[in-house]
């Protein structure tokens, strides 16, 4: 199947000719249509399968078809700010040659960026992209009218459940008109999204692209290392090999800043992004590393889902993600597209039962490489030994960097 074959607007062909999208990716071929019909819809699709396409150009060429008003007309809620500014840069590219005006709207901002939001919601920008919290914050004020509302979208869907946002999301529903169409977009789909889905959404479509298989452009490996070791096997992986652009990912924000310090004492640049950091600093961070200026990213799980950057050939996870479908979503930041790259994790004595629950979800075992010569022998990989789950651990340094005594 072609683009050519799905009846768009020519605005919105010819941003697909300038994009240089060719052929619809399996999500966009079935989602499209059944988008264009005004149906609702629930589609299991995790980030890199176009699934922000599939929703984004049905409804840049509603609007084109229609008209621009001075009215919002579509609203897509998602979890995180880097995925609302993401999606409104992909918004920009598809709707370059159409009217259509959109805004990413996000909590951290300053007073002037509440200001220039508002200024979007009340002279209407066609497409809002917005986080729950901060789009309740703005309706509570009560000068956005939702009258013009035609679509309501979720993206990442079961991760803002995840992050509480359940209620949220139903008080911002409530305030739509009830003829909109409704899109769902999730990467899983567990009991509450069924429950969501059965809440919002009129007679839907379903879609499953899901895989909880990472692309096979991805070579997985791993090393059963100590913590103390840890850093000393990044230096060693890094040094002198071609890897351009690496992302290393830990659970723990406090982990995050002390990799990140920890790197930069051996050696080798690093940045770090995590939640505690202030908005501007997290876009600075972020946009550094897209335009290369940083090699070396490290990361908690924020960054694990949705954010596409091009021409990350390296992951490494740290340590092991808390929720299994994670490390799907972590290396699934290297090998965008048709590229292929490489995912090393680190794996702990603590963490042989989580990684072997991980094997068990990707279907197939992760090769473990012998440590480089000099290293002390890492842990045995005894799955057997689930770590006693104790509420918030604090974090502990000497754990964690100072080689354990014999
Ligand atoms: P997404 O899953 O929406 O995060 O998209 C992943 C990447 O695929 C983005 O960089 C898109 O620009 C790109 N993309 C989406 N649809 C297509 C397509 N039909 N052909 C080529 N690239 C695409």
């Amino acid at each position: 199947m072609k683009f050519s074959e799905l009846g768009f607007e020519d605005q919105v062909t010819e941003a697909l000719d300038a994009m240089g999208f060719e052929t619809p990716t399996p999500i966009q071929q079935q989602a499209i249509p059944a988008v264009m019909q005004n149906k609702d819809m629930i589609a299991v699709a995790q980030t890199g399968t176009g699934k922000t396409a599939a929703f984004v150009l049905p409804i840049l060429n509603a609007i084109c078809k229609r008209g621009s008003s001075d009215k919002v007309s579509t609203i897509i809620i998602v979890p995180t700010r880097e995925l609302a500014i993401q999606i409104d840069q992909q918004i920009e590219g598809l709707s370059y040659f159409t009217n259509a005006t959109s805004i990413a709207i996000y909590g951290g901002g300053d007073g002037k960026s509440f200001d220039a939001e508002k200024k979007a919601l009340t002279t209407g920008a066609d497409i809002v992209i917005c986080t729950p919290g901060r789009f309740i914050s703005h309706l509570n004020m009560g000068y956005f009218d939702t009258s013009g509302v035609k679509h309501f979208i979720l993206d990442e869907a079961d991760r803002m459940l995840d992050m509480g946002f359940n209620e949220d999301i139903t008080r911002i529903a409530k305030k739509l008109p009830m003829e909109r169409q409704n899109l769902l977009f999730s990467a899983t789909m567990p009991p509450k999204i069924r429950q969501l889905s059965s809440q919002l959404l009129k007679d839907p479509i379903t879609i499953n692209i899901a895989i909880s298989k990472p692309n096979e452009g991805i070579l997985q490996a791993a090393y059963l290392v100590h913590n103390h070791q840890k850093i000393k096997l990044i230096s060693s992986i890094l040094t002198g090999k071609d890897h351009d652009y690496i992302l290393v990912f830990s659970s723990r924000k406090v982990t995050v800043k002390e990799i990140t310090k920890e790197l930069n004492k051996v050696g080798l640049p690093a940045k770090g992004i995590h939640s505690d950091l202030n908005q501007q600093e997290r876009e600075a961070v972020l946009l550094d590393f897209k335009n290369k200026k940083i090699k070396l990213l490290v990361a908690t799980d924020v960054l694990s889902r949705g954010i596409d950057i091009k021409g990350i050939n390296l992951v490494i996870n740290y340590d092991i993600p808390n929720d299994a479908e994670d490390y799907v979503h972590r290396i699934g930041r290297t090998a965008r597209g048709d590229n292929t790259g490489v995912a090393l994790t680190f794996i702990n004595s603590d963490d042989c039962y989580n990684f072997s629950k991980i094997e068990s979800l990707i279907g197939n075992e992760v090769r473990k490489l012998a440590l480089p010569e000099g290293f002390e022998e890492g842990p045995k990989y005894d799955t057997s030994y689930k770590k006693p789950f104790r509420g918030k651990k604090k974090f502990n340094k000497k754990k964690h960097w100072k080689p354990r005594k014999k």
